[in-house]
C-alpha cells in the first residue's frame, strides 16, 4: 500500500511555492526578502502561493509574533493563495504519515536510552568517527510499543543525495553523512524537519525558496521525500543580509522588523523595491514596477553571497515614491503617522493635498506627518532661530500690513493670496523675501515651509489671520 498525499489543491497548478516562518518574532528584511522572492517566483509562472506557520516549537512561538507576520505580510502586500497554515493543527497529520511509515518498514522505534547514545557518542569521538545512530534498535523487536521510544527515518547508508539549487547550482552530500533522523519525539510530538517534508508534500510545493541557513536540512528532507513516493520540489536557497558594515543584520544597524519601515515612514513600494534588488537584479534597472518585477523575476539570477543593507538608498527609493504614486495613494499610508503622532487632521487639507505639497522636501512619511503639523494645529511657540532671524527689522510692520492686505481679499487663493504679499513688499519697498519669511514664521512657527501662497491657502484665511495677529502681539510684546 501507498502512503498517500492529503494533496488539497489543482493538480493543474505547475508551481506553487510558499513562505513558511517560524513565529518566534516579527518579520525581519532577510524574511521578508524570502517572502517576496518566492511570491515573486510564483506570479512570475501563474502560480501560486502559499502561507504556512511553523509553530511547533511550542516554547518559543507566540500568536502576538504570528500576528506581526501576517501584518507584514499584508503591509507589503504579499497576498497568498492558500493558508495561513498552522502546523500545530496539523499534528493527526503528520502522526498518521508516520504511523505509516512504521507500518512499511520506512522508519523504526528506537528504545535507547540517554545513557546509551551519550555512551556511543563518546566512543566515536575517541575513535574519530561522525557521531550517528547506530542502528542498534533497528532489528531489536524486544521491546513493547508502550515503552517509551521515539521514532527514527530510515536514511538510506548507500549513495548520496544530489540536488540542483536554483540559486546556488549542484549540491551533493554523501549519506555516509546523515544520521538516522528523529521524526517523533519521546512525547509523540513530531520533528521540525519531518513536518516540512509532510507540508510540503501535502501542500503540493513544487519550489521551495528559503533561506540558506536551511541547506543542511535540504539532504534530510530530500531523503524522506523520496521514501514516501513524493515528488522533490526545487530548492532554492536564498543568501543572508548583512548590515552596511558586513555583520549580520541586527538591531544595532537601525530597523530589521518591517513594521519598524513602516513606523519610521516607509512606502511598502519602496521596501519591496529595495529588497527585490537586494540580490537580484535586471540589467542596471533600480526602480521596478509591481508588474516589471513580476514579468522579470527568475531564480537564477539571485545572488549567492550576502547582500549589505544599505538604508541610504532605501531612502532614496522611499523619495522617490513618495514623489511619484498618486497622491491619493500616499495620503492614505501617511494618514497612519498622523494618528501615530496624535495629530488630528480633521479640520485642514486634505491629505493628497499635504502629499503634493511636501513630496519634494520629505523623503519619509514620519517627517511629512511631523513637519505639516502647523496645517492642522496650533503650534505652541516660534522656532527660536526662525525667530532671531525673521522677527526682527521691519518684520512688524511688514506682518501688519500683509495682513490688512489679506483680510481685504475677497477670495482666497493661490493668486490672490500671491498678490498680498507681492503688493505688501512694493508698498513697503522690500524685498519679497523681507515680508515672506516673518509671515512664513508667524503661520507656521518655522522657517521652513512650501510656498507661501500653497502654505496660505492649506492652512486656510481664518487660522492665517489669527496666526499673524499672534506673531504681531509677540514681536510687541518683546519689543516692550
Ligand atoms: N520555518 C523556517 C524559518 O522560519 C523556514 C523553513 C523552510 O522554509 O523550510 O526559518
Amino acid at each position: 500500500m501507498k502512503i498517500e498525499t492529503l494533496f488539497p489543491f489543482s493538480p493543474n497548478v505547475k508551481v506553487r511555492t510558499r513562505f513558511a516562518p517560524s513565529p518566534t518574532g516579527y518579520l525581519h528584511v532577510g524574511g521578508a526578502r524570502t517572502a517576496l522572492y518566492s511570491w515573486l517566483f510564483a506570479k512570475h509562472n501563474q502560480g501560486e502561493f502559499v502561507l504556512r506557520i511553523e509553530d511547533t516549537d511550542l516554547e518559543r512561538s507566540t500568536p502576538e509574533a504570528t500576528a506581526a507576520i501576517l501584518e507584514g505580510m499584508e503591509w507589503l502586500n504579499l497576498a497568498w493563495e492558500h493558508g495561513p497554515y498552522y502546523q500545530t493543527k496539523r499534528f493527526d497529520r503528520y502522526n498518521q504519515v508516520i504511523d505509516e511509515m512504521l507500518e512499511q518498514g520506512l522508519a523504526y522505534r528506537c528504545y535507547c536510552t540517554k545513557e546509551r547514545l551519550e555512551e556511543l557518542r563518546h566512543k566515536q569521538e575517541q575513535n574519530k568517527e561522525k557521531p550517528r545512530y547506530d542502528r542498534h534498535c533497528l532489528n531489536d523487536h524486544s521491546h513493547s510499543t508502550n515503552e517509551p521510544h521515539v521514532v527514527r527515518f530510515k536514511n538510506p547508508t548507500e549513495g548520496s543525495v544530489v540536488f540542483d539549487d536554483a540559486v546556488r547550482g549542484r549540491i551533493e552530500i554523501s549519506n555516509s553523512e546523515l544520521d538516522d533522523l528523529i521524526i517523533r519525539r519521546t512525547d509523540g510530538s513530531p520533528t521540525y524537519n519531518f513536518c516540512v517534508v509532510v507540508d510540503d508534500w501535502d501542500m503540493g510545493i513544487t519550489h521551495v525558496v528559503r533561506g540558506e541557513d536551511h541547506i543542511n536540512n535540504t539532504p534530510r528532507q530530500i531523503n524522506i521525500l523520496k521514501s514516501l513516493g513524493a515528488p522533490v520540489p526545487v530548492y532554492a536557497h536564498v543568501s543572508m543580509i548583512n548590515g552596511d558594515d558586513g555583520q549580520k543584520l541586527s538591531k544595532r544597524h537601525g530597523a530589521v522588523s518591517v513594521m519598524q519601515y513602516r513606523d519610521e515612514g516607509y512606502l511598502p513600494e519602496a521596501l519591496v523595491n529595495y529588497l527585490v534588488r537586494l540580490g537580484w537584479g535586471h540589467g542596471d534597472q533600480e526602480i521596478f514596477s509591481r508588474e516589471e518585477m513580476i514579468k522579470y523575476f527568475e531564480l537564477d539570477q539571485v545572488s549567492k553571497s550576502a547582500s549589505a543593507f544599505n538604508t541610504d538608498k532605501l531612502l532614496w527609493l522611499n523619495h522617490h515614491y513618495i514623489r511619484e504614486l498618486p497622491p491619493e495613494y500616499v495620503a492614505k499610508h501617511l494618514e497612519w503617522h498622523y494618528q501615530d503622532q496624535d495629530i488630528d487632521t480633521s479640520s485642514g487639507p486634505a491629505l493628497s493635498e499635504i502629499v503634493t505639497m511636501l513630496a519634494e522636501r520629505c523623503k519619509t512619511l514620519k517627517e511629512m506627518a511631523s513637519t505639516s503639523r502647523y496645517f492642522f494645529e496650533e503650534f505652541e511657540t516660534f522656532d527660536e532661530a526662525a525667530v532671531k532671524k525673521h522677527f526682527k527689522g521691519n518684520a512688524l510692520e511688514a506682518l501688519e500690513k500683509v495682513k490688512e492686505k489679506l483680510t481685504a481679499l475677497s477670495t482666497w487663493d493661490l493668486h490672490s493670496t500671491h498678490e498680498a504679499i507681492e503688493q505688501t513688499a512694493t508698498e513697503l519697498e522690500m524685498g519679497m523675501g523681507k515680508v515672506g519669511m516673518p509671515l512664513r514664521v508667524a503661520v507656521t512657527g518655522s522657517g521652513q515651509s512650501p510656498s507661501m501662497d500653497v502654505t496660505l491657502v492649506g492652512i486656510g484665511r481664518e487660522r492665517v489671520l489669527a496666526r499673524i495677529q499672534r506673531a504681531i502681539d509677540f514681536i510687541q510684546s518683546q519689543n516692550a
